[in-house]
């Protein structure tokens, strides 16, 4: 099946649960984003900040371009002109220097705070407790420049359906409880990101609102060794 192909099925599938499609084109050629645009996809997922940036500059302007993996401090300045939404803030610190880039393009930069549900080491994300401390941090309530909304959670990467089932189910209880004691006036906050190719049937039945599909899209993806950014 064709790109287009894949991009056509899979948004007829999810759409009509009111679920949107990011397409995680990550190490994929220009052309391979170009077939997925011209079949009507718009919403592009990146991890790497420097290829977001080259792909930014050759495609056309009204992409919505998502950042979805650990983003560091230092290069928030490259795509702060235009990123549509950053998936993954897991500091405050990192959050600040986005609000100071935003400031800088007199933008507001939407968010989502990745959290830590996977029982595994390497995956970035705050804990529970940690979303809440940087929810009630001195100086949150002042950044102007971003808007926080919602929770973004990657799954146990596990054959077990059950395991990734409870983890999914735990975030978007988390998530009702961050929205009514924090949220509670901001429609604005009603993004849950959950679900990959392999499990994003499951992150769907269990309330997610955005799936991250990536090889389902393009296919496999040559593995690349930079642990630290997936
Ligand atoms: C690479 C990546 C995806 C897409 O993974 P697939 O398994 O190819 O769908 C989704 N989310 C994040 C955070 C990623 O890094």
């Amino acid at each position: 099946m064709s790109i287009a192909d894949n991009i056509k099925n899979l948004k007829a599938e999810i759409e009509r649960l009111n679920v949107r499609l990011v397409a995680v084109s990550k190490t994929k050629p220009v052309e391979d984003i170009e077939e997925a645009y011209a079949a009507g996809q718009r919403v592009f997922g990146e991890n790497m900040v420097q290829e977001m940036a080259e792909k930014y500059e050759k495609l056309p302007k009204d992409i919505q371009w998502h950042q979805i993996g650990h983003l560091q401090t230092n290069k928030v300045k490259y795509i702060a002109p235009f990123v549509s939404l950053i998936e993954s803030v897991d500091s405050l610190k990192l959050l600040q220097e986005i609000n100071k880039q935003a400031l800088k393009h007199n933008r507001v930069i939407d968010c989502l705070l990745q959290v830590y549900i996977a029982d595994e080491e390497t995956k970035f994300g705050l804990s529970f407790d940690e979303v809440i401390g940087l929810l009630r941090a001195e100086g949150f309530t002042e950044m102007k420049n971003v808007r926080i909304v919602g929770l973004m959670g990657i799954a146990t990467n596990t054959e077990s359906e059950k395991q990734i089932k409870n983890e999914f189910y735990e975030l978007k209880t988390f998530f009702s409880g961050i929205k009514q004691s924090f949220f509670r006036k901001e429609a604005s906050f009603r993004e849950l990101s959950m679900g990959m190719s392999s499990d994003y049937k499951i992150a769907i039945e269990e309330g997610s609102t955005m799936v991250r599909l990536g090889s389902n899209i393009f296919g496999q993806r040559v593995i690349k060794h930079y642990k630290n950014q997936e």
